[in-house]
């Protein structure tokens, strides 16, 4: 007898990496190359960059406004870092997942540790993969916050020692992928869903 096909529920895809290695342009790139993939998009206290807008980029909100999200229970994870607000909202990653859809959601180093926990702890019940984006060089790294000069020295410095403090984790995630160039750090991520996407057939 024909047995019931269950819709496969979408993966996970968590993508880390330092402050200035490119992730949004990455993913940005991603999202264009695979129509199956949706943005998990994070509530933050950070004002907006230029060119940022609300409900596209993050949602920006304020301490108070997150402070409830985080009491109602509203967030999957969430981190301070460098020195705002950042979490991820359950409720649309769900949803997206239960769609069939594969979703990507870009998180600091603590964000992705709590998740990578959550799913091994059976908490979170869904099939992910952890990869880490890296520059080509530090000096890249460094040269690339600068170029971006909406911050200013002092930041640029402090993220670039928390960018050089983030790479000693990367041996934690399941794949390290080389931001060199935009086009083909994505091609290499979206290489990497569609393996994952057969993986989940043998569990
Ligand atoms: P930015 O301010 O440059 O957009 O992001 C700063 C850092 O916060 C980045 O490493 C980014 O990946 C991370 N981030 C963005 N959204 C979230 C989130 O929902 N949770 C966590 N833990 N980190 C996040």
């Amino acid at each position: 007898m024909p047995r019931k096909t269950r819709r496969r529920r979408g993966i996970l895809v968590v993508v880390s990496g330092p402050s200035g290695v490119g992730k949004s342009t990455v993913v940005k790139r991603l999202l264009k190359l695979e129509k199956n993939l949706k943005l998990s998009i994070s509530a933050t206290t950070r004002p907006p960059r230029p060119g940022e807008s609300h409900g596209e980029h993050y949602y920006f909100v304020t301490q108070a406004e997150f402070d409830r999200m985080v009491k109602r229970n509203e967030f999957l994870e969430w981190a301070k870092v460098h020195g705002y607000y950042y979490g991820t909202p359950l409720k649309q990653l769900k949803d997206e997942l239960a769609r069939s859809k594969n979703v990507v959601s870009e998180v600091d180093v603590q964000g992705a540790a709590s998740m990578k926990q959550m799913v091994e702890d059976g908490k979170l019940a869904v099939t992910a993969v952890f990869i880490f984006l890296i520059p080509p060089s530090v000096d890249i790294l460094a040269f690339r916050l600068k170029k971006r000069k909406t911050e200013d020295e002092e930041v640029v410095n402090y993220r670039l020692r928390a960018a050089i403090a983030e790479l000693q984790v990367m041996e934690k995630y399941d794949y390290i992928v080389v931001n060199d160039k935009v086009e083909s750090a994505a091609e290499k991520i979206r290489a990497i869903i569609n393996v994952e996407k057969e993986r989940t057939l043998l569990n």
